[in-house]
């Protein structure tokens, strides 16, 4: 890999060999659509529903190549219940497949840390990080534990997420310019669940303050819904 920050690319596709997610986060798009799949008789959602599972068969079907693939974006294959066993055979099947990329996508990363030594150059690891606060909105770990943890993990290719963004701090800017991810993805909450979002023009601070520092895709940005 060589510095283009963008060698990584945009993200094509999904594979959730792992599913389903004990957080519990307010505003959780997936569990809804992990309802919706399961009374269309989709496994594994139509047997577990979002409790967590492991879709065997996954692990042996085809993967696209040159792709940048979303692992497990039904659910969150790094929380403390997922068995060690499930992510080691995950990880097994990333590290087969050199010419595809795989990001990762967790509220628990301290759990990278138990497998530093596994990841293959073709992994990029993220961490969601919607604010700096802790507004009490999943049962996830605090932002700032994420922040910590993620902090102590080395790894070459980092990402943070910040999305659905919440309301936030000056801290928080240095949270980012510290854990100086490759990627930083941002945007606001898509499904009206009227989240404490910052204003607008703050996002916008934040957004300033990023730019030129890190690859930053940008998702939904609008006013708040209390703007309106
Ligand atoms: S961490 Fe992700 S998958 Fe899990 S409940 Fe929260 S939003 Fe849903």
């Amino acid at each position: 890999m060589g510095k283009n920050p963008r060698e990584f690319g945009e993200i094509t596709d999904s594979w959730n060999p792992i599913t389903g997610c004990l957080h519990g986060c307010v505003y959780c798009w997936a569990r809804n659509y992990a309802k919706r799949l399961a009374s269309m008789g989709v496994e594994p959602y139509k047997t577990w529903v979002f409790e967590p599972a492991l879709a065997e068969w996954r692990l042996r079907g085809k993967i696209p190549e040159g792709r940048l693939i979303f692992v497990s974006d039904m659910g969150d294959m790094w929380g403390d219940w997922v068995p060690k066993e499930w992510i080691e055979s995950v990880l097994k099947v990333v590290r087969s497949k050199p010419r595809s990329k795989f990001f990762f996508l967790t509220k628990n990363p301290k759990r990278y840390l138990e497998f530093e030594n596994r990841f293959s150059d073709n992994v990029m690891l993220g961490v969601t990080l919607e604010t700096n606060r802790d507004y009490e909105l999943t049962m996830a770990p605090t932002p700032r534990e994420r922040y910590e943890d993620f902090l102590r993990l080395s790894w070459k290719h980092k990402a943070v997420v910040i999305e659905p963004i919440l309301d936030f701090d000056e801290e928080f800017i240095d949270w980012i310019y510290d854990i100086s991810p490759k990627v930083v993805y941002i945007g606001y909450d898509n499904y009206g669940n009227k989240l404490p979002e910052p204003k607008i023009a703050k996002t916008q601070i934040l957004l300033e303050a990023l730019n030129g520092t890190t690859d930053l895709r940008i998702k939904t940005i609008r006013k708040a819904w209390y703007e309106n």
